[in-house]
């Protein structure tokens, strides 16, 4: 799970709290905090399916920060 700090690489991210999308344009480019809720991990959201909105991934990512971070 790409987090603040690292470099995802070119791509859309997505923080699992708030759903604010970061989008990273260059593999240089350091993911910084979630700018609406300071959040600092997200997801990598797939372009191509973004027309998905069950969001099962998201969930699934929620519980593992919940259970793996104790939040
Ligand atoms: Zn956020």
């Amino acid at each position: 799970m790409p987090s603040y700090g690292e470099q995802p690489g070119a791509g859309t991210y997505e923080c699992p709290y708030c759903t604010q999308r970061v989008v990273i344009e260059h593999d240089w480019e350091v993911l910084g905090e979630c700018p609406a809720c300071e959040g600092f991990v997200f997801l990598s959201v797939d372009d191509d399916a973004e027309e998905n909105e069950g969001q099962p991934v998201v969930s699934q990512a929620l519980d593992a920060i919940r259970s793996g971070q104790g939040l």
